[in-house]
């Protein structure tokens, strides 16, 4: 059997996008499954869209998720140049184009921008283009001859019958059959002498002897072109892999501008890398199982490219935030540690220990992002309401936590030891004098202490990273408010 070669091809304009981080990613994912090999090829033709540092932010992505490719402009595999502006320096584009021409199966155009405009518009899939009318297949051989000695520019279209249709196969879709007359006659080679995508994108896996072809849908309706061309030149069509769609929570296409929608913007939104690749891997594929948390390596050997859908998939930043807060749970405390400590340092300047906070928020963190608002009580004492004090279950209200809080103050005030194990046997060794259940008291001593219906950790540990002046002042003033109330 034939090795199987996918390819990951951006093009640099810009961030990667959770979109073509899927494509990346399942691509590494067929190949690697097959034992197949991985390339990365640079679409840089639109130079008008090219952006600096794109490139960079491609090689970073791919590093950090561990999306290795085997190939690649910084890898050659004996395929290159693996950049298609310096694959068209090597006159590739050009020599192919020139053949489809000696084929019938393309000619040169002429036409100017006042011809183009004035050619009359349909309206296919609800886009209106313009059909270009073929004018230019009407030139006689001289008279092309002529316009091109005369250095008139020109560009190169592919030839496509009015008659007949084209019918190509996708892995997931099946065999799609289009009119020929609903194909225009797209350029292959632009004025500037650059390759369009659209024949770039022929020619280099052909060329490269890419065997699967994974994109997103939509460039379903260009694919029946792209096997004409193939068919035109003898070359065999690659395994083609559509992807769904993915959209936001509304069902709207994931816009760009959402700032989740970029890897790098998720990385500073608190995500981590692991749980971001695992949760693109469900976005248009399951496993037989409806099993969830893979790792790189569990994608790779349950990947069947044939289990991906064709409805499309909703980028939901809930599941993902879960699916985080899973990663971070089973992460070592170390590693952990290491990622939390920024956050945490940001959050509490001054003196605490931040060890000791990381270990109360783990369980409980599904962003790092999330962490400033756990732990900012350590720091200041939030504004809050006495109807905090009130808790059905607890059985507390404000007259019984005032109750408590003045009775447990002078306790606190002889205790020395301020050690979470120490608070402890002291508040519960008041519960038992007091006969009732310990709700009834830490409620209230956690609500004054931290101000806050939910917390990290109980009120002795909230007390223990306090300390006991700040402890009893925060009780204090829980007693003072609660008097006024
Ligand atoms: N350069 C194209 C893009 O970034 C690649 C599409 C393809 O994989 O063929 O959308």
């Amino acid at each position: 059997m034939e090795k199987i070669r996918t390819r990951y091809a951006p093009s640099p304009t810009g961030k990667m996008h959770v979109g073509n981080l899927r494509s990346a990613l399942y691509e590494f994912l067929i190949a690697k499954h097959a034992g197949g090999d991985f390339m990365l090829r640079i679409e840089d033709t639109d130079q008008e869209r090219f952006v600096d540092g794109a490139i960079e932010i491609i090689y970073r992505t791919m590093a950090k998720t561990g999306l290795v490719h085997d190939e690649g402009p910084d890898k050659d595999g004996g395929y290159g140049p693996y950049v298609q502006s310096e694959r068209m320096k090597t006159g590739i584009y050009m020599k192919y184009a020139k053949e489809l021409i000696d084929k019938g199966e393309a000619y040169y155009c002429f036409c100017d921008r006042e011809r183009l405009a004035s050619l009359k518009t349909e309206v296919v899939e609800g886009k209106e283009i313009r059909i270009y009318d073929k004018h230019c297949l009407g030139l006689s051989i001289e008279e092309v001859q002529d316009y091109l000695n005369a250095g008139r520019p020109f560009v190169i279209r592919q030839n496509i019958p009015n008659e007949g249709s084209t019918t190509f196969h996708d892995e997931l879709y099946g065999d799609i059959t289009v009119e020929n007359s609903e194909l225009d006659d797209m350029i292959l080679i632009k004025s500037d002498g650059f390759p369009t995508y659209n024949f770039a994108n022929v020619v280099d896996d052909h060329t490269m002897n890419i065997t699967h072809v994974v994109r997103g849908n939509e460039y379903l309706s260009s694919s029946p072109k792209y096997v004409r061309l193939y068919e035109a030149f003898g070359w065999q069509v690659p395994v083609y892999i559509h992807l769904p769609l993915i959209t936001d929570e509304n069902h709207k296409k994931l816009a760009k501008r959402s700032g989740h929608a970029s890897f790098e913007d998720l990385l500073e939104q608190g995500f981590v890398t692991e749980a971001i690749i695992n949760y693109i891997a469900l976005l248009g594929w399951s496993p037989e199982d409806n099993r969830e948390i893979f790792s790189l390596r569990e994608l790779i050997e349950n990947f069947d490219y044939r289990r991906i859908s064709k409805s499309p998939a909703v980028f939901d930043i809930v599941k993902l935030r879960w699916m985080n807060g899973e990663y971070i749970k089973a992460m070592d405390f170390d590693v952990f540690y290491e990622m939390a400590e920024p956050y945490l340092r940001l959050a509490l300047p001054g003196n605490f220990d931040l060890k000791k906070i990381a270990a109360m928020v783990k369980t409980r963190v599904e962003v790092f992002t999330d962490i400033a608002d756990m732990v900012d009580f350590f720091r200041e004492m939030p504004v809050y309401d006495v109807a905090m004090y009130n808790h059905k279950k607890m059985k507390t209200d404000t007259v019984s936590s005032l109750e408590v809080l003045r009775e447990v103050l002078p306790i606190l005030e002889v205790q020395e030891n301020y050690s979470n194990d120490a608070l402890y046997q002291v508040l519960s060794g008041y519960v038992e004098r007091k006969g009732c259940k310990n709700g009834f008291v830490m409620w209230p001593v956690r609500t004054a202490v931290s101000g806050k219906q939910m917390t990290p950790a109980g009120a002795t540990e909230i007390m223990e990273i306090l300390g006991k002046e700040e402890s009893l002042r925060r009780i204090r003033k829980g007693i003072e408010m609660l008097q006024n109330a």
